[in-house]
């Protein structure tokens, strides 16, 4: 489907056109020096020692979730609101997914439900090996606190920052992995900055980096002192676990690097349409999103609520007639546990309540660099028009 005005896009410009062409033309294609530079252009940015590009964000996860050594037996809980990739991550594991629910103000992880989970499966001995927040729509997850309950309940910390490079908690940039183990980025287009297909996990933890990097190439080490025997000559190299092919091409890479440039204005300018939205939206029946005091978000996605008890019908009403007006909304997400393939594992509707109300008010209105202010008024009138009484 494509729409007058998305609710996402890509920006590519030609300094992007002529970095891909460069790789083109030289003598490496997939993971090169051009995966190096932009591994490293990204852990400097956001302040992290080691990061593993991917060929996508659900890859990286894939890793980060081997790396902490889970597996058959464990449980992983991540939120109910989030892309199915946040939980399919822990299933390819072997391990059991569980859901905690949400904020309805900020829509990232219920810091109470989450405690009192947490409380509960104590006294059951199912407490979860890894917790993934989602920095929902590119803010973070009250993170200090989430890795105080880790220090108390011994799990460790993925954190989904698929939304969020660029945005920043407590004035450490996100990804910083201060209060968790690993982060992950997908460069997915419509995220923050794209390689067309990709995702990176950064960790400062040496240890983890270099399980997800022998992972990431089928778990193949050409380096002696990770090898069982001894080298028959130069081109012996060994498997030594069972791993993927989850590489970056050094053409991804390369679109990737220069694109981190342009990180900070992306997100400068996501802000400046999101605080515009505010008047733009001015007066409607509607919540807009709340951002917490700790938090620079990087507004991957601008998520209103309808009116509290707002029906279902009148709900899709809203969202065709602005599809029909040619704005590319969009819902973000269907609760995860309500999917089919979830729901054959036997979880049921009203499972998380404030996710279940939040997917029925919830619609992702456009935000991206180049959405102009005339697109961004057009928005705000016709929502207007909608909702008039
Ligand atoms: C986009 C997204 C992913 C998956 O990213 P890919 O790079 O497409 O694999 C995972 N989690 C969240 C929250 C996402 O939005």
């Amino acid at each position: 489907m494509s729409f007058h005005i998305p609710y996402g896009r890509q920006d590519i410009d030609n300094e992007d056109i002529q970095a891909v062409i460069n790789v083109l033309k030289s003598d490496f294609l997939t993971q090169g020096p051009a995966v190096n530079a932009f591994e490293a252009a990204i852990s400097s940015y956001v302040g992290v020692k080691y990061a593993v590009a991917c060929n996508s964000a659900t890859s990286a996860l894939h890793l980060a979730c081997l790396a902490l050594g889970v597996g058959p037996g464990d449980i992983v809980w991540t939120s109910a609101i989030t892309f199915v990739a946040s939980s399919n991550c822990a299933l390819y594991c072997g391990a059991e997914v569980d859901f905690v629910d949400i904020n309805l103000a900020t829509y990232n992880i219920s810091l109470e439900a989450l405690t009192e989970k947490l409380i509960i499966a104590k006294s059951s001995g199912n407490l979860p090996k890894v917790l993934i927040p989602v920095h929902m729509a590119g803010q973070s997850a009250d993170m200090r606190a989430i890795y105080a309950l880790s220090q108390e309940y011994g799990f460790k910390i993925i954190e989904d920052a698929s939304h969020a490079i660029g945005g920043s908690y407590e004035n450490s940039s996100i990804g910083s992995c201060k209060f968790s183990d690993i982060a992950v980025f997908s460069f997915h287009p419509v995220k923050i900055i794209t390689t067309g297909e990709g995702g990176m996990a950064v960790t400062n933890n040496g240890i983890l980096a270099d399980k997800m990097n022998l992972l990431r190439s089928h778990g193949i080490t050409r380096d002696p002192a990770q090898m069982q025997s001894k080298s028959d000559g130069p081109w012996y190299y060994e498997q030594i676990e069972l791993g993927f092919n989850y590489r970056m091409t050094d053409i991804q890479a390369a679109l990737g690097m220069s694109q981190s440039k342009k990180i900070g204005g992306y997100v400068l300018r996501r802000n400046e349409l999101a605080e515009r939205y505010k008047s733009v939206l001015r007066g409607l029946p509607i919540t807009l999103p709340t951002l917490l005091e700790s938090n620079y978000s990087a507004f991957h996605l601008f998520i209103i609520l309808l009116t509290d008890g707002i029906t279902k019908s009148r709900h899709l009403e809203v969202f065709s007639q602005l599809r029909e007006a040619g704005i590319g909304v969009n819902i973000h997400y269907i609760p995860v546990y309500l999917q089919p393939y979830y729901q054959k594992k036997g979880f049921k509707k009203g499972y998380c309540p404030n996710a279940e109300e939040y997917y029925s008010r919830a619609v992702s209105l456009p935000i991206f660099p180049n959405l102009s202010i005339d697109q961004q008024d057009f928005v705000g009138s016709k929502l207007g028009e909608i909702l008039k009484p």
